[in-house]
């Protein structure tokens, strides 16, 4: 495993235990820079670069989400609850949510962006924001 450039702790997770923090970093930043790379290169090999301007891929990412809510379509909740639970539509929901994933982090990706740690830092606001001790069981205000 390489742990190497991995950050220190800070915000709400520096309690938890260092190595815990670094096993948790070191594979999911990994399994982002992995998809990232095969991205990059299918994209290359295509020569499609010229397709991948922030605003194509963006759409690209919208219509993926929008594949992914067709097949929860006019689905009471409860149903479309159990629904999830047959192989049938989570093969389906895996694949899109795939498709909005692999698009996530190509447009990531030609914007310059760290998702990873993007993420990381929106998952420490919201942390901070949303103490559980104070938001358990109560959806936040909208405002
Ligand atoms: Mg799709």
């Amino acid at each position: 495993m390489n742990l190497k450039g991995l950050r220190k702790p800070v915000g709400p997770h520096s309690n938890c235990s260092h190595l815990a923090r670094r096993l948790w970093d070191s594979r999911y930043v990994s399994d982002l820079e992995e998809l990232r790379d095969r991205m990059r290169a299918f994209t290359l090999a295509r020569d499609w670069e010229k397709f991948h301007d922030p605003k194509s891929l963006l759409l690209a990412l919208v219509g993926e989400v929008g594949e992914l809510s067709e097949l929860f379509q006019w689905l009471p909740a409860d149903q479309a609850r159990e629904l999830t639970q047959t192989d049938s539509l989570k093969t389906r929901v895996s694949e899109e949510l795939s498709d909005v994933l692999l698009y996530l982090v190509r447009l990531a990706d030609v914007m310059d962006i760290d998702l990873a740690n993007a993420a990381r830092r929106k998952m420490d606001l919201s942390e901070s924001r949303f103490a559980a001790e104070n938001f358990r069981g109560v959806a936040p205000e909208k405002k």
